[in-house]
């Protein structure tokens, strides 16, 4: 404190701070010129069903740094975020993930996947997001129904106004909605019967602790209710386990994600996966054996 503040309260030269001033400019200006040289990349987590069977993928950004290698997106999107750079980011994951959906349209074992996008706050704000989805969707000329958005909890909250007007817009586009991290934020059940979810996400903190700590089952089982109730679909992230896929299975928790299933994948890899499986069950679809 001392040696950051004068008397006068005014800072001095500090070179630690000044430091990570610098790194993160640079950090900022390497992410515009990402932008412009397309050095993202997307990965493909797969979310199966009750029988093993991958009804899609949840989109999972990285960055390519040429210095850095692969950079995961707790370790950008915090900045993007702060510098507004997540808008045209967000908007390339959307052009992106659109664009895929088009190019498995009558493909084998590729063809009627959904696929999962996460959209951030600054995104969503945005005065032309409905309008900006739309025109991607309409683009590619997609159903819109193959094109998932996830929400978080804090995201929903900071303006429910302008959340249930865009949310409904998109609905009737048929977009669907999925409550992202769900049950670690400070969703009111009132507002969960306001918004016209499809989907809610099962933090994978609760399957993590299931087996640990007896709350988090009782955590689980309530979710898993209140979505059955609600009449939409459950989904836990993090599998990891059979145990723990064993007690969401046995608690009718619908959808499944988690590196019990599959770690997040280069494009190639996860097409390489399903179509192998494709192959392989050519009378009865993908189903998978887990
Ligand atoms: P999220 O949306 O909750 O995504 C799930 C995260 O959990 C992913 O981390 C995924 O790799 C990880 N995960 C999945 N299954 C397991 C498992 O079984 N065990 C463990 N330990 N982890 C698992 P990832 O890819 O590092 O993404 C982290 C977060 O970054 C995401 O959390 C999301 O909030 C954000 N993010 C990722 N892509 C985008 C994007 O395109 N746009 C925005 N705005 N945010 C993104
Ligand atoms: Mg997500
Ligand atoms: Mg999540
Ligand atoms: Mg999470």
């Amino acid at each position: 404190q001392a040696k950051r503040n004068g008397r006068n309260g005014m800072q001095f030269y500090d070179p630690a701070m000044q430091q990570a001033l610098e790194a993160k400019a640079a950090l900022e200006s390497d992410l515009r010129r990402a932008l412009e040289e397309n050095g993202f990349v997307l990965y493909y987590q797969p979310q199966v069903d009750q029988d093993g069977r991958t009804i899609g993928a949840e989109v999972l950004i990285r960055w390519l740094h040429p210095q850095r290698g692969l950079v995961p997106p707790a370790e950008f999107i915090p900045l993007a975020e702060e510098t507004g750079l997540i808008v045209p980011i967000g908007n390339w994951v959307v052009e992106t993930a659109c664009a895929q959906l088009k190019l498995w349209e009558g493909r084998a074992g590729l063809d009627d996947l959904q696929l999962a996008v996460n959209v951030s706050a600054p995104q969503f704000r945005q005065a032309d997001f409905v309008a900006q989805v739309r025109r991607t969707l309409e683009r590619y000329g997609l159903s819109p129904g193959r094109l998932k958005l996830e929400l978080t909890e804090s995201l929903v909250l900071d303006d429910i106004d302008d959340t249930i007007v865009k949310m409904q817009q998109l609905r009737e586009s048929g977009v669907r909605f999925s409550m992202d991290d769900f049950g670690t934020g400070y969703s009111s059940l009132y507002y969960l019967t306001k918004l016209p979810f499809d989907q809610l996400k099962i933090d994978r903190s609760f399957v993590h602790n299931l087996g640990v700590t007896q709350n988090d089952a009782v955590i689980i089982q309530t979710i898993i209710g209140m979505a059955e109730n609600l009449g939409i679909e459950s989904l836990a992230e993090g599998v990891e386990t059979e145990e723990q896929l064993g007690f969401l299975n046995a608690h009718g928790c619908n959808l499944y994600q988690g590196f019990l299933f599959g770690r997040p994948l280069p494009l190639e890899q996860f097409q390489a996966r399903l179509q192998a499986f494709a192959q392989k069950r050519p009378d009865d679809g993908i189903h998978a054996a887990t």
